[in-house]
C-alpha cells in the first residue's frame, strides 16, 4: 500500500496522521514550519463541547459593519481581497438561513456531544490523559445585558441537553476568588475541560506518530496532481 501523504502538522494532521499509522497505513506528515506554532500552538486549550454555534447566523451577521469598522474587532476585509471572497461570502450568506442554521447546530451537537468518547481513546492509547484538566470553564459577564446578548447560545445548548449553570454573585466568586465584583454574571461549563499544554501534547503525539514509524517531512505543499499525489516546494 502507498503511504498517505498528510498536510500540515498542527492538532488535525498530527491526529489524523497517528490515528493512520496506528490502524497500519504508512503515514508522511508534511509541514512547511518544523516549529508546530501555528494556530494548535498559542489556542486557549479548551475541550470547547458547547462552542457549536455556527458562524453564519443572524446575529452575527447584525455584528458585521461595527466588527468592520472597529480596529479591534475580530473581522478585518482588505478591500483588494474583496473580489476573491465574494464566492465564499455567498455561500456563508447562503448557510445564515434560519433552516439551514438549525441543521448546522444540529450537526455541530452531534459532534460535540461525543467529542470524549473520541478524545479519551486517543490520549489513553498514547499514555496523555494526564494533559486533560477536570475543571469546567466559565463564561463572563459584565451585567445583565452582555448575559441576555448571549441567550442565543444558552437556549441552543439547553436545546441539545448540553450542561451549563448559571451563576450570579457571591457563587462567581466562590468558584474562582480570582474574580472581581465587576463580574455579574457567569455561565458554568463544567463539560469544557482543558488540555494543560497544546503545544506539548502536540509535540509528544508527534512523537509517538514517528515512534510508530511515521515519518515527517519539511516542505511547502503547493498543489494536488490528479492523481493525488502531492507536489512540493522547497520550505520557506
Ligand atoms: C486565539 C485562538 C484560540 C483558540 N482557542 C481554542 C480553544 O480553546 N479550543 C479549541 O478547540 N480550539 C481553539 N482554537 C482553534 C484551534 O486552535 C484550531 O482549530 C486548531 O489548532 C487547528 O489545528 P490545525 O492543525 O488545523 O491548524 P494549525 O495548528 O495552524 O496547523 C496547520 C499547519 O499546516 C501547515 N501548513 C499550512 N499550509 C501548508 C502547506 N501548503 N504546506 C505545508 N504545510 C502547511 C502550517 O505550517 C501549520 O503548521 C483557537 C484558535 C485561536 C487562533
Amino acid at each position: 500500500m502507498s503511504p498517505i501523504a498528510v498536510v500540515g502538522a498542527g492538532i488535525i494532521g498530527v491526529t489524523i496522521a497517528f490515528e493512520l499509522q496506528r490502524r497500519g497505513r504508512s503515514v508522511v506528515l508534511i509541514d512547511r514550519d518544523s516549529s508546530g506554532k501555528g494556530a494548535s500552538y498559542g489556542n486557549m486549550a479548551s475541550i470547547a463541547v458547547t462552542e457549536f454555534m455556527p458562524a453564519s447566523r443572524p446575529s452575527v451577521w447584525a455584528q458585521m459593519p461595527k466588527w468592520l469598522i472597529d480596529p479591534e474587532g475580530p473581522v478585518r476585509i482588505r478591500p483588494s481581497y474583496m473580489p476573491k471572497l465574494t464566492p465564499w461570502f455567498l455561500r456563508f450568506l447562503e448557510a445564515s438561513r434560519p433552516s439551514r442554521v438549525k441543521e448546522l447546530e444540529a450537526a455541530g451537537a452531534v459532534l460535540c456531544s461525543r467529542v470524549y468518547e473520541d478524545l479519551m481513546p486517543l490520549l489513553q492509547a498514547t499514555d496523555l490523559v494526564e494533559m486533560l484538566t477536570d475543571e469546567g470553564c466559565l463564561s463572563l459577564y459584565a451585567d445583565e445585558a452582555e448575559f441576555k446578548a448571549d441567550r442565543e447560545h444558552i437556549a441552543v445548548l439547553e436545546r441539545f441537553g448540553f450542561r451549563h449553570e448559571v451563576l450570579g454573585g457571591n457563587a462567581i466568586r466562590e468558584l474562582e476568588p480570582a474574580l472581581t465584583s465587576k463580574i455579574a454574571k457567569a455561565v458554568l461549563f463544567p463539560d469544557n475541560h482543558s488540555i494543560r499544554d497544546p503545544y506539548q501534547l502536540l509535540l509528544e503525539l508527534r512523537d509517538k506518530l514517528v515512534a510508530l514509524g511515521g515519518k515527517v517531512e519539511l516542505g511547502e505543499v503547493v498543489g494536488f496532481e490528479q492523481a493525488d499525489r502531492v507536489k512540493r516546494g522547497a520550505p520557506e
